[in-house]
């Protein structure tokens, strides 16, 4: 075996076809030999959001081209490859199917070990891709299927401490955009449009905000931005207020559920130091980023936000979590099949549904 592990890994579980050459290097942390993602927001455009059939076509007329170009740009043959991870779930059937067959398949002719990843370890594991960091971290995971803050103990070790019982984060700065027409994908658009607006021009709800803990809400904050964009008429200077007060609220949400999560974090490991990591495709979001950092400094903790290419999705956080778990001999049997739902933990309560109480 050699000293240090070269991974193959790939990802297809919503809207970008990826795959990714990384190799662990001898400070812990990864060498990215290449990373390459193919986005396909020109083919969900026109439908205002991501569809699964399209989707999952797209992966399948890309994946072998993606592969070879991570393998070319990485200037390595599969012989030099330690092994092969492929996203196993949670994400969209069709889409996930295609990634992993792919990979089990290449695992399988090469002989070589193949790993079924969480794409939700992918994320959590990803700030190690360039930091050294210690266990156990507080991750605060925003992307457009996920929002959860979790304690990540070790690889394969995860408590939640809180997610949303409705919207996903991604899924609510997407549907402002399309309430308020302006364009796909709408997280980024609402970032750019609400630096014009008055932040504080709409009083919107702030659902759940002194209960349950650090759960989470959006599903109240979107029905009143629908409400307010119907009055508005299309006025364009009213457009920006409305992104303005949403990304506003959503920040005034994120710094007191985080501050409740980093509370609770502290009283459930006894640490005094804590580190908080915000990855996914919402952890992009800039004034996010300055909201929880400003935090961080009044509770006297550090952040660490991963590099933007690896904050969406991306192939090179599969690999990693690949490597991580191959060293800890978690390897998978090659007739792993796709799940669409895989919590990280799974003793964690189903926070969705009709019947669910709050306190
Ligand atoms: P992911 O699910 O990790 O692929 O991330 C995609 C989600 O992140 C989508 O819902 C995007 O709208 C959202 N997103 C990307 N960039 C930003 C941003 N700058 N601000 C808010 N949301 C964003
Ligand atoms: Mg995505």
């Amino acid at each position: 075996m050699r000293e240090q592990i070269t991974f193959l890994g790939i990802e297809t579980s919503c809207d970008e076809t990826a795959a990714a050459v990384i190799r662990e290097n001898k400070n812990g942390t990864a060498d990215i030999l290449s990373n390459v993602v193919s986005s396909q927001i020109a083919e969900h455009e026109k439908f205002g959001g991501v569809v699964p059939e399209l989707a999952a076509r797209a992966h399948l007329e890309n994946i072998e081209f993606i592969i070879d170009k991570s393998l070319k740009d990485a200037k390595i043959n599969l012989n030099e490859i330690d092994g092969i991870a492929a996203t196993a779930g949670p994400g969209l059937i069709v889409c996930l199917t295609v990634g992993l067959n792919i990979g089990k398949s290449i695992a399988a002719f090469s002989k070589k070990p193949f790993i079924g990843v969480n794409h939700l370890e992918g994320h959590a594991l990803s700030p190690g891709l360039e930091n050294k960091i210690e266990f156990p971290y507080l991750l605060l995971l925003i992307s457009g299927g996920h929002t959860q803050y979790l304690i990540v103990k070790d690889v394969n070790q995860y408590e939640q401490l809180g997610t949303t019982i409705d919207d996903a984060l991604g899924e609510a700065f997407d549907k402002t955009a399309k309430m308020l027409n302006l364009g796909f994908p709408g997280g980024p658009n609402v970032e750019k449009f609400s630096k014009l607006g008055d932040k504080n021009y709409f009083k919107l709800p702030e659902p759940i905000i002194n209960k349950a803990g650090c759960n989470l809400s959006f599903a109240g904050l979107k029905t009143a931005v629908l409400r307010e964009s119907k009055k508005i008429n299309g006025d364009e200077k009213m457009k920006y207020n409305l992104a303005a007060s949403f990304q506003n609220t959503i920040n005034k949400i994120l710094f007191k559920k985080t501050k409740v999560a980093i509370e609770i974090f502290k009283e459930k490991t006894k640490k005094k130091e804590v580190r908080l990591i915000v990855a996914g495709g919402v952890a992009a979001n800039k004034s996010i980023r300055e909201n929880l950092s400003n935090l961080a400094k009044e509770m006297n903790c550090k952040t660490i936000y991963p590099d933007l290419k690896f904050c969406g999705d991306n192939a090179a956080m599969i690999a990693w979590a690949g490597i991580k778990r191959f060293n800890k001999d978690l390897i998978d049997k090659i007739d792993i099949s796709a799940k669409s739902r895989w919590p990280l933990d799974s003793t964690a309560p189903y926070m969705k549904g009709p019947g669910l109480k709050l306190d």
